[in-house]
């Protein structure tokens, strides 16, 4: 009686810490290491059905690779993970076989015995929790397996709730129209950027970029057909990009890319295709006509010297740079490329 009283107590502590988890991340060493300390388990292992990958995208985002997640594995289709997992309704407790259960655990010693507990949401199969312990009779089919299936609902119900929280963050660092990241974002990511160029002793670029008389194409084709021209010349623009670039839509026909690393030179090179991708072809308005669109573009670097805690002024100037030199661009006479002296921070 006690001994349960204790083990209900400690389920009732961890569910809650569950529960108060902020992040994907979090939830997910609260589940692994968490769990595995409290309980004191050999392994715990967690296997997450993603077929589109987008979890693995969401957590991307926050700057992970979901590969490096002690414990975690995301899998396209659980059944070829193991077969019983077809039919697993409520958590399952026995002896480890190997053929059955090598794909669930991954490295550690060979388990003695297992349970896996069922992450159900909806009507179907989500994931699923394993338990590894190297003895061979800490999980037998007689034990009971109720607080364990409280488990698995309360962790099923945690993933989900972390996976739309995050997509809920990302959908408001994100452009609608283009699938670009909005300023926002851009402004972070600058500020980030700035702080890894000044450990690497690297510079780095910022393009700003602004559709010529853009506004000529919302009169004469419509508000529709300008939207579908600011997706056209997103696309283009994200063409000349590498991964390791940022783009953000910045307002409304103003786009801004930062170049990490880059130094002025690249970053003029980078202009200079964009101009180029966009102009080149003309963008189709509908199905009948199509309208040739040029940008001014304006170029500006940073090479952050001390380190600082916050990067925030440097970010700013370095795109009040941009942006200065993109209205020199403007008055010059638009369709080209204009550049700011580099900034030492
Ligand atoms: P300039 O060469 O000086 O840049 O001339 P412009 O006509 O492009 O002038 P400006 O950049 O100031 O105008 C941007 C226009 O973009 C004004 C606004 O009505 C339009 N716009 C802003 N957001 C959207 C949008 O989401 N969709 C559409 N279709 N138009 C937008
Ligand atoms: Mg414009």
């Amino acid at each position: 009686m006690a001994r349960n009283e204790a083990l209900l107590r400690k389920t009732q502590e961890r569910e809650l810490e569950l529960l108060r988890s902020t992040s994907l991340t979090q939830l997910f060493d609260r589940l692994i290491a968490g769990l595995m300390n409290s309980y004191q388990l050999d392994g715990v292992y967690l296997m997450l059905h993603d077929p589109q990958h987008e979890i693995r995208h969401l957590l991307s985002g926050d700057g992970l690779v979901a590969e490096q997640l002690q414990g975690v594995r995301f899998v396209d289709a659980l059944v070829t993970i193991a077969p019983q997992l077809a039919h697993l309704e409520r958590p399952w407790l026995g002896p480890f076989h190997k053929a059955d259960h090598e794909l669930l655990v991954h490295g550690g010693a060979r388990p003695g015995s297992l349970a896996l507990i069922p992450l159900r949401r909806h009507e179907q199969l989500d994931g699923v929790l394993v338990f590894a312990s190297l003895d061979p009779l800490r999980f037998t089919a007689e034990l009971a397996s109720d607080f364990l299936a409280h488990l698995g609902v309360v962790a099923a119900i945690c993933i989900e709730n972390a996976v739309n929280r995050a997509r809920l963050l990302r959908s408001g660092l994100t452009d609608f129209l283009t699938g670009f990241h909005n300023r926002r974002y851009l402004h972070a990511r600058l500020r980030e950027e700035l702080a890894r160029a000044q450990r690497a002793q690297q510079s780095l670029a910022c393009l700003m970029i602004d559709i010529d008389h853009f506004k000529r194409i919302n009169d004469q084709h419509g508000h529709l057909a300008g939207d579908a021209v600011l997706r056209e010349v997103a696309h283009r623009v994200d063409a000349e990009m590498r991964i390791s670039d940022t783009g953000a839509r910045f307002g409304g026909d103003e786009f801004a890319i930062v170049l990490s690393p880059s130094t002025m030179l690249d970053a003029q090179k980078v202009a200079a295709r964009v101009l180029e991708a966009v102009r080149s072809q003309p963008v189709s308005i509908g199905k009948s006509a199509a309208e040739t669109v040029t940008l001014s573009i304006g170029v500006a670097a940073a090479t952050p010297g001390e380190p600082t805690r916050d990067y925030k002024v440097l970010a700013e100037r370095l795109i009040a740079e941009a942006d200065a030199a993109l209205y020199r661009a403007k008055s010059a006479g638009r369709n080209r490329i204009a550049s700011s002296p580099n900034l030492v921070g």
